[in-house]
């Protein structure tokens, strides 16, 4: 559908930030590459500080380098209502992913500063440091330590893949800021590439993000008995790779019954010896289930594991499920999530309730502060990889979106 001509904000300049910014780390194939605290990193941060000066805002950093923009309120003993996401990409990322959220936050505050419109909270654009987690692992760090999910110290001594250390590259990139890790936020509203076909397969122009999947990883070691190919009979075998292919089966099944968006993957097979002329003994792999509801998550968990337990018992082999890693569902606010559905609706975009199912700043930020997040669609459903695209209209039908839903929650004067 063609765009409204009365939007509340600038396409023409929202599109126009998003290709200079990725002018910075530009890859041979379109995309970008802006790895967490490296020199492109800087430059991309450093460029997006002197456009929001330009805009009238004060610039603060913290001491894990999240860097915040204020426009004030109207009332300065109020917190402010944040936007972002962040401007790190992947080694091979595309131009979108995050930097939509954070060029689209700057766009809003252009447009109410054309507009004269004075907000009673001050607003502001947060620019969150590493969360692709490529660089320096574990992903999502500045929004993790903000909340309480990690360590301040802990972060800052956490050693890259070329073994640089955190806490330096903070000075040498001049991120470390002095600003105090707490940081009050009356709301949190981020807008972000779906990464998902979901929305351009059915043709709509908003996700109204209602919350984030639940996610829970386990590893399964499935031990059977090595034995030469020729010589051992059909029937007398303890094959830990036969055994472990049903139970990669009974995964999929598993993704396929649960009703309500369930997502079930098995990413690793690791199969020992390893020899073609041998029975495998032993065989390790991965598993990955996801659900937005956290008692049909606990169910995903009971059936996977009876499964695997069922299907050891019946090769002959012992399977012994690990648990991995875990994080809970995380619903986003309601009365926010309606705000988005709302300005949506308002501009007659058509729109779905969506759950996310990657990790995002917003999902940690939603641990303390109401949280809501605008999708927008993205090209054959493709992101972390250069060919990551959106159309300027999908582009400017978000930050309208964002701009109504920040405004509804800042309140005008
Ligand atoms: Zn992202």
């Amino acid at each position: 559908m063609s765009l409204p001509s009365n939007l509340p904000i600038n396409p023409d300049r929202l599109w126009a930030s998003l290709a200079a910014m990725a002018e910075i780390g530009a890859t041979a194939k379109g995309g970008s590459c802006r790895l967490a605290l490296s020199d492109e990193d800087k430059a991309g941060r450093d460029l997006f500080v002197s456009w929001c000066e330009q805009a009238g805002c004060t610039v603060t950093v913290d001491r894990v380098g999240n860097v915040f923009a204020r426009r004030p309120g109207s009332d300065p003993s109020l917190p402010p209502v944040v936007m972002g996401s962040h401007l790190d990409t992947q080694p091979t990322g595309g131009r979108f992913d995050g930097v939509f959220g954070v060029l689209a936050g700057l766009e809003v505050i252009r447009s109410l500063n054309d507009r004269g419109l004075a907000t009673r909270h001050p607003v502001e654009v947060a620019v969150w440091t590493n969360e692709e987690g490529s660089r320096f692992s574990p992903p999502m760090m500045g929004s993790g330590v903000v909340t309480g999910v990690f360590a301040l110290d802990e972060i800052l001594d956490k050693i890259a893949q070329d073994g640089a250390r955190l806490g330096d590259e903070l000075v040498r990139t001049g991120y470390a800021g002095d600003a105090p890790i707490e940081h009050p936020m009356h709301a949190y509203l981020e807008a972000h590439i779906e990464q998902g076909p979901v929305l351009e397969v059915e043709e709509k122009e908003i996700g109204v993000v209602t919350g984030a999947q639940g996610q829970r990883w386990y590893e399964v070691t499935v031990t059977g008995v090595e034995a030469h190919a020729g010589p051992t009979p059909m029937r007398l075998r303890r094959d830990a790779l036969v055994a472990s292919a049903r139970m990669v089966q009974a995964v999929q099944t598993l993704g396929l019954e649960t009703p309500g968006d369930a997502c079930t993957t098995v990413g690793i097979l690791d199969v020992h010896p390893h020899s073609r002329n041998v029975i495998p003994g032993r065989v390790f792999f991965t598993v990955d289930l996801r659900h937005p509801d956290a008692a049909t998550l606990a169910g995903m968990d009971r059936r996977f594991r009876d499964a695997v337990a069922a299907i050891a018992g019946e090769a002959g082999v012992t399977a012994e499920v690990a648990d991995f890693w875990e994080f809970p569902p995380t619903p986003f606010d309601a009365t926010l999530v309606n705000r988005v559905r709302d300005a949506a609706a308002g501009f007659g975009f058509s729109h779905r309730d969506i759950v996310s199912g990657a990790g995002h700043d917003a999902v940690y930020v939603a641990g303390k502060v109401p949280t809501a997040m605008v999708f927008i669609p993205c090209e054959d459903g493709i992101s972390h990889n250069e060919v990551e695209n959106i159309s300027p209209a999908d582009g400017a039908r978000g930050a309208a979106v964002l701009f109504e839903a920040l405004v509804a929650t800042a309140g005008t004067v």
